[in-house]
């Protein structure tokens, strides 16, 4: 029996692209021998006619299937509702407006045939891409890989083949706010990688608002590090330790040795220091309650203690 491949393309308003982007695929699919395939559209509550165009796609073809939100909710949803409905041994997610060239979908197979179990699309261009989104992207990826306990390759997109063991494992996942790229980097597995340009959308508007990434940005620095919740606590640290160095040795100097260096600090500094000791105190214990939190998402996001990628006998 061939193996079958699915192919996920999240939709958001692509009326004019969804018919072009079937095409490619299933051309690209009647080209390779052995392979069955599946598409799955997930229509992530358009505006547009991208429902009735992919309806009429799938009357023509049984192999296109359509998953219809009842409104938008994000790429990342879509994308994970194509990885549950799923049926293929590999299946590959990409974009509708043709920015992932499905003429690349032979050499995901190939790497994926060679013993990849997760192959990378890695972007080397994008003419569409503006300045200020590539520098704060790069930014981006710099404080997380910094700080984030799984690291997260720059240029790797969401188009990517995923085996079905890495499926069925991504599909025990339950947190929310996600990022299924740094998911399934978390994962881990045998991982290959695929360099490709990706060239300018094809029609339509790229959906993702600077405000829309920003968010993204922060949910996943939330979802793969606690360092934000631990800097109040070193900050404390850090005013508590100073200020209680400093206070004792003015104290001692004003007291003990009745002002013997001249410094004639007053009251209310005296009394300034005081309160930025204290202040101090205040922020360690906001650090301390961060280790209580960064335990408890780590319980709520329910991941697995560890994933299995192969087992005999
Ligand atoms: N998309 C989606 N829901 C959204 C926004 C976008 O399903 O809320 C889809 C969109 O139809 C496209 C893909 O996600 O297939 C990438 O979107 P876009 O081209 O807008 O983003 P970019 O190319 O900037 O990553
Ligand atoms: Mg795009």
């Amino acid at each position: 029996m061939s193996k079958i491949i699915s192919v996920i393309i999240p939709a958001y308003n692509e009326e004019k692209n969804v018919a072009l982007v079937a095409g490619e695929v299933v051309s690209v699919f009647s080209n390779i021998a052995g392979y069955d395939y599946e598409i799955i559209f997930v229509n992530d509550g358009s505006r547009d006619n991208t429902q009735s165009e992919i309806e009429k796609l799938a009357n023509a073809n049984t192999k296109i299937k359509t998953l219809e939100f009842s409104r938008n909710f994000g790429k990342e949803a879509a994308t994970t509702a194509g990885y549950h409905h799923a049926i293929g041994d590999a299946v590959i997610a990409l974009d509708a407006d043709l920015q992932h060239p499905p003429a690349l979908i032979p050499e995901f197979i190939k790497k994926w045939e060679a013993g990849a179990d997760v192959v990378i699309g890695i972007r080397s261009a994008s003419p569409g891409q503006s300045v200020i989104k590539a520098i704060c992207s790069s930014i981006f990826y710099k404080i997380i890989n910094r700080i984030s306990e799984t690291p997260i390759e720059p240029a790797a997109t969401d188009f990517r083949l995923i085996d079905r063991v890495v499926i069925d494992e991504f599909n025990k996942l339950t947190e929310h706010d996600r990022m299924s790229r740094g998911l399934i980097d978390w994962l881990g597995f045998r991982r290959d990688f695929l360099t490709f340009v990706a060239p300018e959308r094809l029609h339509g508007e790229a959906s993702y608002s600077f405000i829309k990434l920003v968010k993204m940005a922060i949910a996943s620095t939330v979802q793969h590090s606690f360092l934000p919740l631990r800097l109040a606590g070193y900050m404390g640290l850090f005013i508590t330790l100073t200020s209680f160095i400093g206070g004792t040795i003015v104290f001692i100097q004003r007291y003990i040795f009745d002002d013997m260096f001249g410094w004639n600090i007053s009251g209310t500094a005296q009394l300034a220091i005081l309160m930025i000791f204290s202040i101090g105190i205040v922020l360690m214990c906001l650090g301390l309650i961060a280790l209580y939190i960064g335990s408890i998402h780590n319980e709520v996001s329910g991941r697995p203690l560890y994933v299995v990628r192969s087992r005999k006998n």
